[in-house]
């Protein structure tokens, strides 16, 4: 087997696209190379032998050493040297590299190959004493730290006394003999640490460097974060070993790092910096304060140090053309190091730049302007879910932050205000224009009207599904859910977290980006739409099949769906609109009610509001799809259960509070997700949806007779779970729309049909549909049904299922395709069989989640609806799957 690849002197063994094997830096090294760039010679072993390694008890392959020794020599050729010889040494670096760049792996090596002797050898051909034992000193640091493991601060802490004792600031002050002298203290501390002396042999440095590569794979770091970003263990690491170019040999060289464009905004202009007479990793670990590479740039920064294109004209030019040819190379914002030696410049890395979402837009579209890239091109660079940064305001990165607890960052962008412990006093402060932050344990649906009161909402239990967590993400409001360390006393109106108390009224501000709470008011940045923003998002229309609607009921988040994009309505919950002062004690006394009569007299007092709710959602979507889903929820979450609801609901139906509070026993449930819900209730009590089918039906005709515009409303039966069931539900609906018809003397063009949300919907699927003209899918339901898994409960042990990979993710945030998945498909099938134009969407969480909108777009749906502030990340998710 090949286990070693050379690169250098324009050319070599591999190219970028052998990422897998060589790693991400070894590929760009062997690809820069081949582009007859400037790239010091050396080898890259392969993430193969890690892989080995790891296998076969931490040794290596029995042919590994014959190869690397030829790469070595072949390296010594290229650079006129020999490793580990007296007389004229080739020093190399030794430095990992993974497929995906992580953090937790071993640090880089340089100055390789020096000892006693090679020092002095390298102190002739430089005829620099100073330079070559500055490089041995930083030699045996770092070695010793990263693959002895003896701690650098024992070596800081001998160059900070010896300075001192000098009267010495930099270490630019610091002469060979200085130098000299602290080589013999280093080499004192590695014997004091080790009981062994500082290795002199260059090849049993290199072989101790290349395990300490190997080995760092399985640290503990590396592992937690590989876990964190789903990087696979049997990836491997490679190992480049590359010949030093040295940036410290004086005011001729130097190191640098840059970016092709402005990571943070994306601006086309060429940004970094770099430090004359300096090594590896000084302009980064801030020593001394490092210079600007463009005079443009530091005419900017007011610096008054000297610009690389004023310092060293001509180097400068040739990293231009070079940044240039490599931007054209790879058609992407490049990320890149390199060192000047003698006034010679060498590339020693470059790959993509990692940058905000502001500067992704900005460089995808200048790329395309620019004739770099296509339009598709453009559309798949940008990260969909990134998108969420731009739409809410943020905490502005320079702001102070004063963190008093963190939780999960249950929903994005950051809010302020003053504390509330209750959706009352959320909903006065609201009408007197006073900002508030919603602090509760956890919330329910009795607290809807005070999270959309509020700037914000802060629960101290549950997760990122919890109630909390998806209502804030569908109102698109900042919520911090689950900061557990935060103690909240509801009769005190005080929150605590350790000896510090909060109480109602003190200001603090929750970033949801990160799911800290902070004290105080913090800066924030108001969100800006840039014009790249609107140009991507219409290339990402012209390449989507997929419609995207939205979930909403409310005029505000029907406003902001339109203006987000959303092309209709796929799923309105009217109950949203019961909870409401005075509507929520009609709903009450129709659930507590034990006739038909008692239910009628109070369902007619909902009818006027039902009606303007859907006219006003009408007019708001004018001629655009809306589909309206009759009433849905347990009805627990509707009961009365304080004694003062208790008290409203009697004195409203003229009935004793004591009869009231049986009724409500009576109407306990034990399992109420599985209950007296959904169509069910239509089932037992028609006289529900006979009213909103009225009503829908009434708004339908006042909207279009206002607009203009004929509104064809979809009415969805929820929960259903057999053809017969939905005819009973249908044949009211129908009917209503006759008599309906009659009395306004217009024709009503509407479909009726059904939510997917049961297993047992999904296999009667082609029975369904001769009755139901649409389905949607309610993933949230189906994927609760089918895994047996309460969505409410599941946050306390899921964790512990995705731990262990019995679950690859949470299957609330992103739909579970190899299960969930394979129902949708069936009843997708099932349904066109019996009727091939059934319209098929998805409503619920998944329909803004990326991967799940992949999965949809390849079985065929013609919409997803997802909450409003998800509509620009699923317009553009829907393209990326469609390119
Ligand atoms: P990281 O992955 O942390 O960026 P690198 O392997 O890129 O680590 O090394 C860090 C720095 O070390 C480089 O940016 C470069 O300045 C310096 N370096 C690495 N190899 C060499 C070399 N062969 N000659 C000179 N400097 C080098
Ligand atoms: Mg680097
Ligand atoms: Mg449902």
């Amino acid at each position: 087997t090949k286990w070693v690849y050379t690169f250098g002197d324009g050319k070599a063994e591999g190219t970028a696209e052998m990422r897998n094997l060589l790693g991400g830096k070894g590929a760009n090294l062997a690809e820069m190379s081949n582009l007859g760039l400037p790239v010091p010679p050396g080898f890259t072993i392969t993430t193969e032998v890690c892989t080995y390694y790891y296998k076969e008890n931490q040794s290596y392959p029995a042919d590994l050493k014959a190869q690397v020794e030829e790469a070595l020599a072949a390296t010594g050729k290229l650079a006129n040297r020999k490793f580990g010889d007296s007389e004229n040494p080739l020093l190399v670096s030794v430095r990992s590299g993974a497929r995906a760049s992580m953090p937790g792996m071993m640090d880089t090596v340089l100055n390789l190959g020096l000892n006693d002797t090679t020092v002095e050898a390298l102190a002739k051909s430089a005829n620099d004493r100073r330079f070559a034992f500055d490089s041995y000193r930083r030699f045996i640091g770092m070695y010793s730290d990263v693959v002895l493991g003896v701690d650098l601060h024992h070596f800081e802490e001998e160059l900070d006394g010896f300075k001192d004792r000098k009267g010495y600031e930099l270490d630019t002050e610091m002469t060979a003999d200085d130098w000299q002298a602290i080589i013999t203290t280093y080499k004192a501390i590695v014997q004091r640490e080790l009981g062994r002396p500082f290795p002199q042999d260059a090849h049993e440095q290199l072989w101790g460097a290349i395990g300490a590569v190997f080995g760092s794979w399985m640290t503990p770091r590396a592992i937690k974060y590989r876990e964190l970003n789903e990087i696979p263990a049997d990836w491997g690491t490679a190992v480049n070993v590359q010949s030093m170019v040295f940036g410290n040999m004086g005011e001729t060289s130097a190191t640098g790092v840059a970016f092709t464009r402005n990571p943070s905004t994306g601006e086309n202009a060429f940004y970094g910096e770099f430090l004359i007479n300096a090594q590896g990793e000084d302009v980064v670990a801030g020593i001394r304060t490092p210079q600007d590479i463009t005079e443009a740039a530091r005419i900017a920064s007011g610096s008054d140090k000297l610009s690389m294109e004023k310092a060293m004209p001509e180097v400068y030019n040739e990293l231009v053309r070079i940044y240039n040819k490599l931007e054209q190379h790879y058609r992407d914002m490049q990320d890149i190091e390199f060192t000047v030696e003698n006034n010679k410049l060498w590339m020693l890395q470059t790959r993509n730049g990692k940058r905000t979402t502001k500067a992704a837009l900005r460089i995808a579209v200048d790329m395309v302007k620019e004739g770099l890239i296509t339009k598709e091109e453009a559309v798949l660079r940008v990260d969909p879910l990134s998108l969420d940064q731009l739409l809410h305001p943020m905490i502005d990165p320079k702001a102070e932050r004063n963190v008093l607890a963190s939780g999960l960052p249950a929903s994005p962008g950051a809010a302020c205000g003053a504390i509330v412990f209750n959706s009352e006093d959320a909903e006065i402060a609201k009408k007197e224009s006073k900002p508030v932050v919603l602090v509760r344990i956890e919330t329910s649906p009795d607290d809807i009207h005070g999270m959309h009161a509020a700037e914000g909402i802060l629960t101290t239990r549950g997760g990122m599904t919890s109630h909390a967590a998806v209502v804030a993400r569908g109102m698109g409001k900042p919520c911090v859910s689950g900061a557990g360390s935060i103690r909240v006393d509801y009769k005190a109106e005080t929150l605590s977290v350790g000896d510090k108390t909060l109480s109602k009224g003190d200001i603090i501000t929750i970033d949801g980006a990160t799911g800290q709470v902070l004290i105080g008011q913090i800066k924030m940045l108001e969100p800006e739409l840039s014009g790249e923003f609107a140009a991507l998002m219409e290339w990402a229309d012209a390449a989507r099949t997929l419609k995207i609607r939205a979930n909403a009921e409310t005029p505000l988040d029907a406003r902001t769906a339109r203006n987000f994009g959303a092309e209709g309505i796929g799923l309105s919950r009217t109950e949203h609109m019961f909870f409401n002062e005075e509507r929520i004690v009609a709903v009450r006394e129709m659930i507590l009610a034990d006739d038909e009569e008692g239910r009628r007299k109070a369902l007619a007092k909902l009818l006027p509001y039902q009606r303007a709710d859907f006219t006003e959602l009408f007019e708001i979507m004018s001629g655009l799809p809306v589909t309206i889903r009759l009433l849905d929820p347990p009805l627990h979450e509707f009961l009365p259960h304080t004694d003062k609801d208790i008290e409203e609901v009697s004195k409203a139906m003229g009935v004793s509070e004591d009869k009231l509070r049986r009724r409500v026993n009576e109407l306990h449930e034990f399992n109420p997700m599985l209950g007296f819900r959904g169509c069910r209730l239509a089932v037992a009590y028609p006289e529900i949806a006979e009213m909103q089918a009225r009503a829908i039906f009434e708004a339908a005709i006042e909207a279009g007779r206002k607009t203009g515009q004929k509104v064809k409303p979809e009415v969805m039966v929820p929960l259903v779970l057999s053809k017969m069931e939905l005819d009973l539900v249908k044949g009211r609906i129908d009917a209503m729309a006759k008599a309906v018809e009659e009395e306004s003397k217009e024709k009503l063009d509407y479909q009726v049909g059904t939510m997917i949300e049961l297993p047992r919907a999904a296999l009667l699927a082609d029975e369904i549909a001769q009755s139901a003209e649409f389905f949607s899918f309610g993933t949230n339901d189906l994927t609760q049904t089918t895994l047996g898994l309460s969505r409410d409960d599941a946050a306390t042990f899921l964790g512990n299922y995705t731990d262990k990979g019995i679950l690859s993710h949470d299957p609330f945030v992103s739909l579970d395709q190899i299960g969930v998945g394979q129902l949708v498909k069936l009843a997708v099938e099932l349904g066109q069989k019996t009727r091939p134009d059934i319209k098929l969407g998805v409503c619920g969480e998944h329909g803004g989640d990326p991967a799940s909108i992949h999965f949809f777009h390849n079985v065929g749906l013609a919409y997803v609806s997802c909450s409003p502030y998800r509509v620009p990340i699923a317009r553009l998710a829907a393209a990326q799957a469609a390119i």
